[in-house]
């Protein structure tokens, strides 16, 4: 991927939400959704962010987005700084990335007719006459799959999946080439999850967007992704294409992720590496390794220095102390 260019730089990243005291003498804390993210995305990839509820997934997404403001970090993109964006300028920046959400249920307004949801943004957006508009409603519907007609009709009247086909639709509504996806199928039966997907990965071709796919659910993610970042207590422990992370997973967490996905294929053995424990919470996340609470081959180190994320090989990094130049610091 490094020959490809680079879309949006995600520097040292941090998002962190202050506790509201129980008293005036209580120690003030904050919640460290996205602690120190650091990752590139490339134009015309989709990239992949998995981990459990809490890992601070969707506070990523929407810290990219500018919908949260982030405590520290940078992010860049096409090399420019969006933090100091303004009106105008960061309306186009807006304009450029979209995000498609979890439930189609509570994203569609249920009182507007499909036309009205897909034109809302494009009247918001772009400068285009209402015919213009019309006939923009009816591409997208016929992109999508859904016909012309349901631009009359109420989002009551669609089944789950075709709702999130309309989510997709409103988001391509003003040409965008940036696109998060959080938990875009996670609301829909597994028969139609597929169905979303395959749209997804066709209107990326179509439209050469980049996706940032964010879901809890390993083999969704495996379905679309080019790359995958593991983030846990909002941290990158593992990140690598798809094939590295999926056939040779090496930090623990994505090992234990990995092991509790059903095998379909039972001559192919794999051994289980069972996930201990709850998450700890991100307001008072362990010392050290975020993981070593619940690692199966922590060591004394762990507990006391935190590992950085080291390159292992072209195509995947990994924040553990069983490899590479973080095995190096066996003092600690
Ligand atoms: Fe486990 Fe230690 Fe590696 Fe953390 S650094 S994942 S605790 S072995």
């Amino acid at each position: 991927m490094s020959n490809k260019e680079v879309l949006l730089q995600i520097k040292q990243l941090k998002t962190y939400f202050p506790v509201k005291r129980k008293s005036i003498r209580e120690q003030r804390k904050v919640v460290k959704a996205v602690d120190d993210i650091t990752v590139e995305i490339y134009r015309g990839e989709t990239l992949g962010i998995v981990g459990e509820s809490g890992s601070g997934k969707s506070t990523f997404g929407r810290t990219i987005l500018k919908l949260i403001e982030p405590t520290d970090g940078e992010i860049l993109y096409k090399g420019h700084p969006i933090q100091n964006l303004k009106g105008k300028a960061l309306q186009q920046f807006r304009n450029q990335m979209q995000m498609v959400f979890q439930d189609p249920y509570a994203s569609l307004n249920p009182r507007m007719k499909i036309r009205t949801i897909l034109e809302e943004p494009m009247s918001l957006q772009l400068d285009l006459t209402k015919e213009q508009r019309k006939e923009k409603v009816k591409e997208l519907l016929n992109k999508v799959g859904l016909s012309e007609d349901a631009m009359h009709k109420y989002p009551h009247e669609f089944s789950g999946g075709q709702r999130q086909r309309i989510g997709i639709a409103r988001a391509l509504a003003v040409n965008p080439e940036f696109i998060i996806a959080d938990e875009p199928v996670s609301a829909l039966d597994v028969s139609v999850q597929s169905q979303v997907l395959n749209l997804m990965k066709d209107l990326q071709d179509e439209f050469q967007l980049t996706y940032l796919f964010i879901s809890h659910d390993l083999s969704v993610v495996k379905h679309i992704s080019d790359r995958v970042a593991v983030l846990y207590l909002g941290r990158v422990v593992e990140i690598g294409t798809k094939k590295e992370l999926y056939e040779q997973p090496l930090h623990p967490y994505t090992q234990a992720l990995l092991s509790a996905i059903p095998v379909v294929n039972f001559d192919v053995p794999r051994e289980a590496t069972s996930l201990q424990g709850e998450l700890p919470s991100p307001m008072d996340p362990p010392v050290g390794c975020v993981f070593h609470t619940r690692c199966p081959f922590v060591m004394e180190k762990c507990g006391k220095s935190r590992p950085t994320l080291e390159q292992m090989n072209p195509k995947q990094q990994v924040a553990c102390f069983l490899y590479g130049k973080n095995t190096e610091n066996s003092d600690l």
